[in-house]
């Protein structure tokens, strides 16, 4: 019997219907969709087989690589759904370990859909489902371990008590975790906080189960040195080859499809901010034997016009356009079209380039992923705490420059990390006439793609789902649009 059940918040423990970019929703309000039916059509939970979760978040078959690695056995552990979290606790339970994302929803996305401080004052799923997974295990004679990318959230002992956490571990847990886990099944006392601790390349544990999306990380880290980011970020550190290749082929066994995952795909191996082409393509070269379709998760707009003939030759290695991949989505961060803000809060962001040039370096880069087919899923941040309106005029002047190349761009609300302080969170109430003017422009920018993206992303869904997200899309292009641009256009008087 399990001595440590992982599991997940539910919006994490879904693998989207394969398309994973819809994960993007759970930072949404709950009105916007009934619960029943986001979880149901949007988020279906990941199927269980023998008992353990088929799919899970890839920071959990961490945590449970890390564990096996370092003397728990297969029996000890065990990866669940959460919505049947109560038939695995056995009185042998000694641990529920929850991975979270943003169980507070104070992540950048979160906060500006959802809660008070976005634009619809309603808990986001994530949150939601957050809470409800607390209040289950409160029945539970176990210890609530819970860590992930936004265990940051339940740092404050005050949060801790409300939710009934025991342990919180903040930062990479793979080092860490496995200490700890035997010191609370040893009945030790362990301190409330843990802080994790960055792993070597060639010591991150090698997942042995499909995490959902099919995720695959091939680096950490990134070293661009963005004021507001956190410390693990500082060092770009490539994982071996090898490793990479054992784990798509781990993941290909359950999925038909592996998303490599670094904050930017392109810096594989990479010298600085010289893109180490030979590396990056052998990379895709090596997955795309094991399997037939490879997506990314994040890629940096300054590697790509800096390295244009690499991103030609993925497409080309991916058979970009197929049948099954019409084009390689992928997150992009342009945050803003001034070069000011750019050298204050982002000295690294336009690398190999200069600051100055970062509106040119956006513009090729979109240039360069159409010709391509790759579409750029694009945030901006709003609300920087030295912001002036020329800024965001510079931005609104860039995403109207970007209306011509297929590609999602949303503005997201500046979430305060490191040295830049609590105070400095924006919100709804804050946005002056030239941000919901900056809201506008995104709006109609994203209502001209939205629908010939759906229909391409949708393809593959089972046809329940995809009859659903095309009539929400239809109604969301067609109805909600000019009720929204009506609603903006009033922000903008209201606030000049
Ligand atoms: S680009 Fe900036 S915000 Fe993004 S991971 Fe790198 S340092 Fe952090």
């Amino acid at each position: 019997m399990s001595k440590v059940i992982l599991t997940a918040e539910r919006s994490l423990m879904s693998d989207y219907n394969g398309a994973l970019f819809l994960g993007f929703m759970s930072t949404g309000p709950t009105s916007m969709i009934p619960q029943r039916l986001f979880f149901r059509l949007i988020a279906p939970p990941v199927k269980e087989e023998n008992g353990r979760a088929k799919l899970a978040p890839y920071g959990t078959r961490k945590i449970e690589a890390a564990l096996l690695e370092n003397g728990f056995s297969e029996d000890e552990v065990k990866v669940v759904n959460p919505d049947k979290i109560e038939k695995h606790i056995t009185k042998e339970t000694k641990i529920v370990g929850v991975t979270t994302n943003d169980p507070l929803g104070l992540g950048p996305a979160s906060s500006t859909f959802s809660g008070e401080t976005g634009f619809v004052n309603q808990p986001s799923y994530n949150r939601v489902k957050f809470e409800e997974l607390m209040r289950k295990l409160r029945r539970f004679d176990v210890k609530v371990v819970v860590g992930g990318a936004g265990a940051w959230q339940l740092e404050e002992e005050r949060i801790r008590r409300k939710y009934g956490i025991d342990v919180v571990v903040i930062g990479e847990g793979e080092k860490v975790v496995p200490e700890l886990f035997r010191k609370i099944i040893e009945g030790e006392d362990v301190p409330e906080v843990v802080y994790g601790v960055a792993v070597p390349e060639d010591e991150i544990p090698k997942i042995r189960r499909a995490a959902i999306g099919g995720i695959v990380e091939i680096a950490r880290g990134c070293g661009r040195g963005c004021k507001f980011c956190i410390p693990t970020m500082r060092r770009l550190r490539s994982r071996p080859l090898e490793d990479i290749l054992e784990e798509a082929r781990v993941t290909a066994r359950d999925k038909d499809i592996v998303t490599l995952h670094a904050e930017d795909v392109l810096r594989y191996k990479a010298k600085g901010f010289t893109i180490n082409k030979e590396e990056v393509l052998r990379l895709f070269r090596e997955v795309h034997r094991i399997v037939g379709k490879v997506g990314i998760s994040h890629f940096a707009l300054s590697s790509v016009a800096s390295a244009p003939d690499v991103v030609e030759e993925i497409s080309e290695i991916l058979e970009l356009p197929n049948k099954e991949q019409k084009w390689l989505a992928g997150q992009t961060g342009i945050e803003t079209g001034s070069p000011r803000l750019i050298e204050k809060y982002m000295p690294g962001k336009a690398k190999p380039f200069s600051a100055s040039e970062w509106r040119d370096v956006v513009i090729q880069a979109f240039q360069i992923c159409s010709d391509a087919h790759w579409v750029p899923c694009a945030t901006l941040i709003v609300g920087f705490p030295d912001e002036r309106e020329e800024d965001i005029i510079k931005t609104i002047e860039l995403v109207e420059d970007l209306n011509e190349y297929k590609s999602l761009i949303v503005p997201l609300f500046f979430v305060p990390a490191n040295e830049l302080g609590e105070e400095s969170r924006f919100s709804v109430r804050k946005m002056k006439s030239y941000h919901w003017e900056l809201m506008l422009t995104c709006w109609r920018h994203n209502m001209k793609w939205l629908k010939p993206l759906a229909k391409d992303y949708f393809e593959g869904l089972p046809f329940a789902s995809k009859i659903f997200m095309k009539k929400f899309i239809d109604w969301v292009v067609d109805r909600v649009s000019k009720s929204v641009e009506e609603y903006i256009l009033q922000q903008i008087e209201i606030t000049r």
